[in-house]
């Protein structure tokens, strides 16, 4: 169970990581992009990080809501609002609620990814987040549904999205800028399924040492 304050440490935490893993986003960007995936999202997720002080009071939907609305408005570019609608969509799931159960995070999962298709139209194989986000998500799902807790399904679920990045290196970009460059993305993870990762992790990691 993840409650409201410990949600908001998760993301101020994922907050952290992004910075860290900043110059690496925006290499990995530089390489089938504009080169400012990691500077979006840490500007975004700074942002992010300090609207959240003083919210951990509220329910888990207004954070998620907060942190949406942030992203939105501060990250720009494809991810800004991919990552924004995925937040909401997840925050819609547990509004008015100051407590996360096993089964709100399947639907809060399943609602973001959902989010982040209708918004940008891609699918699984386009080389984008969802690479990452997607065999996150159906492990997840499965782990929680066999009673395995919500320690072991994180975990899983970001096995499986380094797995995902990991697969986009072998596939050609169909969607975003790194589309632009046809077969010559081949070789190259892509950012976003890089930071989805990323994300993931951080939550795995923060359940992990609980
Ligand atoms: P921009 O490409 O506009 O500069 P960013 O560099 O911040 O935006 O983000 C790029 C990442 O966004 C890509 O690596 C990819 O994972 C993701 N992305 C781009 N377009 C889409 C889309 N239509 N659906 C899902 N993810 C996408
Ligand atoms: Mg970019
Ligand atoms: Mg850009």
């Amino acid at each position: 169970m993840i409650d409201h304050i410990r949600l908001v440490s998760i993301i101020q935490e994922i907050a952290v990581v992004i910075k860290e893993n900043k110059e690496l986003l925006t290499e990995l960007d530089q390489a089938i992009g504009d080169g400012d995936h990691g500077i979006n999202l840490d500007r975004g997720f700074s942002a992010v990080k300090e609207k959240l002080n003083g919210l951990q009071n509220k329910d888990c939907g207004t954070i998620l809501n907060t942190t949406a609305m942030t992203l939105i408005s501060k990250v720009g570019g494809a991810s800004g609002p991919l990552y924004g609608t995925a937040f909401m969509r997840a925050g819609q799931i547990v509004a008015g609620k100051t407590q996360i159960t096993e089964e709100d995070a399947v639907k809060m999962f399943d609602a973001a990814i959902q989010g982040i298709v209708l918004r940008g139209k891609a699918n699984k194989g386009d080389k984008t987040m969802l690479d990452a986000l997607i065999p996150a998500f159906e492990i997840f799902k499965t782990t929680i549904e066999a009673n395995e807790g919500l320690n072991t399904a994180a975990t899983k679920a970001a096995e499986a999205a380094k797995e995902g990045v990991e697969y986009t290196k072998t596939i050609a970009a169909k969607k975003g800028r790194a589309s632009y460059l046809g077969d010559r993305s081949i070789g190259h993870q892509d950012p976003g399924a890089t930071s989805t990762y990323l994300i993931l992790k951080v939550v795995s990691d923060f359940l992990a040492k609980e």
